[in-house]
């Protein structure tokens, strides 16, 4: 118990063989400088110096109780520790489970960047806060927004603009008004890839119209949405409308964006948008019921 103190002996280990794992190997440096920090000799001088202590030597993220080490001092990270079968990735003494108060309690005291600062975050916070906050920072960079499949690209929205048109050939138009027609050969087709996306600019700012057929309960149904190329409170600030129809019917929608940060599919499973029974939208089509021909106008303007 309590092995705090005790367990932060210096203990020289010649050459450490980091082999066997499949995990990027740790330097040396920064194991002498925590047996220096534990030990106090120079306390808490230089933010920097800490900061290097608290990153995990084996993943290099920073580390969050519970922060581990050998019995040799050797420190590491709760998710590298699941992963090296009880083995010190440096000195490969049994792992045991010790736990470095010591540095936890060093960490307690330290203030740190934001990890967002490069993208314009200039808060400091106390360490045990920055995670919470770097989850909700207004700076984190967003997903892609394109739905038609998993894409791991990240970035500030003019990125992401770019990489819509680049990338995946994403319609772009100017304009707060649009009139779109949806052309489908087959109207019974569910699968992911009918969606489409086509980008607004609009109010110096960009909104994504999505459109897509799912199965809704029993039913095929076909949605069009709205989504901003921002956050939640700016999203707020707009509404929008969407009319379909055809042979004296109409079906109107009206709404708010919602912010890219919802996940496409999060704001289809909550039914935010115009929702279309296949039925109907075959009548709006024309008849024939073999092809899906739909023609979407709306409407994008600023509230108050
Ligand atoms: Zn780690
Ligand atoms: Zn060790
Ligand atoms: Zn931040
Ligand atoms: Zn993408």
């Amino acid at each position: 118990m309590a092995p705090g103190g005790s367990t932060c002996k210096e203990v020289i280990v010649s050459h450490p063989t980091v082999a066997d794992y499949d995990i990027k190997a740790e330097n040396n440096n920064s194991l002498a400088k925590t047996s220096i920090g534990l030990a106090g000799k120079h306390g808490i001088c230089s933010n920097n110096g800490v900061n290097e202590l608290l990153e995990c030597p084996v993943c290099r993220s920073l580390m969050y109780p519970p922060i581990h080490q050998c019995p040799n001092g050797h420190t590491l990270c709760s998710n590298c520790k699941n992963r090296v079968h009880n083995c010190c990735p440096t000195c490969r003494y049994d792992l045991g489970n010790i736990r470095c108060l010591a540095l936890e309690k060093v960490a307690e005291s330290l203030e740190l960047p934001c990890k967002y600062q490069g993208l314009g975050c200039h808060d400091i916070f106390p360490y045990y806060s920055k995670l919470n906050h770097e989850q909700h920072c207004h700076y984190r960079p967003y997903n892609c927004p394109y739905a038609g499949s998993e894409c791991s690209v990240t970035g500030d929205i003019p990125t992401l603009v770019a990489h819509l048109k680049n990338d995946h050939k994403v319609d772009m138009h100017n304009g707060c008004t649009f009139n779109h027609r949806y052309v489908k050969s087959d109207p019974n087709e569910v699968e992911n890839a009918t969606w489409m996306l086509t980008v607004f600019n609009c109010f110096g700012r960009q909104f994504c119209l999505h459109f897509e057929a799912f199965q809704l309960g029993m039913a095929l149904v076909y949605m069009a949405f709205l989504r901003f190329m921002g956050d939640d409170n700016e999203a707020k600030k707009f509404s929008y409308s969407l009319e379909v129809g055809a042979n004296g019917r109409k079906l109107t929608w009206q709404g708010v964006p919602r912010s890219i940060r919802d996940s496409h599919r999060k704001v289809r499973d909550s039914q935010d948008g115009l929702i279309i029974q296949r039925n109907l939208a075959l009548y709006f089509s024309g008849g024939d019921r073999q092809e899906l021909k739909l023609r979407i106008t709306g409407r994008i303007w600023k509230e108050e």
